[in-house]
């Protein structure tokens, strides 16, 4: 749950990557960071939004021609300003920053066998292992070490690291989390979204593939591969097109708006209602109501009022802070559900207490009945691969059947979308590897088939320089 953003060819670099933060801020609100320059770095981050962090005078001290920068919600690694990305070291090879969004998987095992053999760690962050394995790689040219670094770390990663005068951009294998490359007059942009790419007028290019590295330098941009990639399936974790993503982006080239919206025709289809109204819960709940609305023929309205000046719940790392959240951010037009029959279109419902709280406001506005239709399936797992999912003893769908929730939240009725109409939404097969993922998706949250098994293997090698492919 972060975003990443790197720019390389452009005089007012920094200013362009916090722009692009800007559009990334949904990813993540703990903290904020810029490391620009061309072969000498210079560092800002801080705690709390872009806008907190950064101003006229931080961006001023940070010239260069390079800039990556980050977003943070926690995954690996305390909420704290040394966690903040991106990092900055110097080691034996020059200097290196690096940004990352995942979450590696055996960091805890690499991070004791580093430690063991004399590292000194400076964050808590899993970010750092990659750094420290490449220090110790005896080659000068930073992208050996990072290749080296990456075939020892197992998970999902997309990074964007800059070193001499090279932006660097690679998505893991398995391609978990999303990152995009742009084109910005002669210089290229890497975005985790390409919703930073219309903020900047950024010209959107293409994905970087699962299992690619790509090298922008004064020569352009190169391509190269990761040893394995071509064997690894792609698993992109479905849950950006379900909730996380903004709707305005395209990611894994696809629009995250028209994907919602067909999760809520499916789910119109498959969890029928009898209702006056079509009620989203805002803000990612908006697509797939209005798909739900449009193939029920039941009428959309706003029903629920979002207070923009607040960060969002579900990611929130205190329970108290959650609770006191839904009250805060969340507010019900009384003229649009008073005496119908109201459906409410969700996301997600994890842990069920701001569902709880949602029908509890709509029965006070007057709401007849409220019949809540949750445009995923249950959540029953927690994500080790980067998204701050509940551990499974929260989730309430791991332990409670459809009934017993109706009567927690209570709901006159409850309907998830399925597995399968979730999957025909994205555009994805049915699963050749029995994994029960659709294929080319990672959905381990609500099947609980982890394609990545925690703390084994590695990643991958470079084998071959391919042509440009931009
Ligand atoms: S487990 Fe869920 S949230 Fe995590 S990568 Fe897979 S689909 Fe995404």
């Amino acid at each position: 749950m972060c975003g990443i953003f790197g720019i390389h060819g452009h005089d007012e670099a920094a200013n362009i990557a916090y722009l692009g933060l800007h559009a990334l801020q949904h990813r993540g609100q703990e903290s904020a960071g810029v490391v620009a320059g061309d072969r000498g770095l210079r560092r800002h981050v801080g705690m709390g939004l872009v806008s907190d962090v950064f101003d006229e005078k931080t961006l001023s001290r940070l010239p260069g021609a390079a800039a990556i920068g980050h977003v943070r919600y926690s995954t690996a690694g305390s909420s704290e300003l040394r966690n903040a990305q991106p990092f900055l070291f110097d080691y034996a090879g020059g200097s290196v920053a690096i940004a990352h969004n995942g979450n590696l998987v055996n960091a805890e095992e690499l991070r004791t066998r580093l430690e063991a053999a004399g590292s000194i760690f400076q964050t808590t962050s899993d970010t750092e292992v990659i750094v420290h394995l490449m220090a110790k790689v005896p080659e000068f040219d930073p992208v050996q070490r990072l290749l080296s670094a990456l075939r020892q770390v197992q998970g999902a990663y997309s990074l964007v690291v800059l070193a001499d005068d090279k932006l660097i951009g690679v998505r893991d294998p398995h391609g978990f989390r999303p990152l995009v490359i742009g084109r910005l007059k002669d210089g290229y942009v890497l975005s985790s979204e390409t919703s930073s790419f219309d903020l900047i007028e950024a010209e959107y290019i293409r994905d970087v593939e699962p299992g690619e590295l790509v090298v922008v330098d004064g020569g352009g941009l190169r391509s190269f591969r990761l040893q394995g990639a071509e064997s690894s399936p792609t698993h992109f974790c479905v849950f950006e097109h379900v909730y996380f993503a903004r709707p305005d982006s395209l990611v894994n080239g696809k629009s995250v708006y028209r994907a919602r919206e067909k999760m809520g025709m499916r789910l119109a289809e498959e969890q029928p209602a009898v209702a006056d109204v079509v009620i989203p819960v805002p803000d990612s709940g908006v697509p797939s109501a209005i798909g739900y609305a449009k193939q029920a023929g039941i009428p959309f309205e706003l029903g629920l009022i979002r207070s923009h000046y607040v960060g969002r719940t579900f990611i929130e790392p205190q329970d108290s802070i959650r609770h006191f959240g839904v009250r805060l951010k969340l507010s019900p037009v009384r003229s649009v559900v008073d005496g119908k029959r109201v459906v409410v279109v969700d996301d997600s419902l994890v842990r069920g207490t701001t569902s709880r709280k949602i029908v509890k406001m709509l029965r006070a506005a007057g709401a007849r009945e409220v019949h809540l239709r949750i445009s995923a399936p249950p959540t029953t797992n927690p994500c080790y691969y980067g998204i701050d999912t509940p551990t499974r003893s929260e989730l309430v769908a791991a332990s409670h059947s459809l009934e017993e929730i109706v009567r927690y939240v209570t709901c006159d009725s409850l309907g998830y979308l399925t597995h399968e109409g979730m999957m025909a939404a994205v555009g994805a097969g049915a699963a050749p590897d029995g994994t029960g993922c659709g294929a080319g998706y990672c959905s381990a949250c609500f099947t609980g088939n982890y394609p990545v098994p925690l703390g084994k293997g590695g990643a991958g090698e470079l084998v071959k320089l391919r042509r440009d492919r931009v």
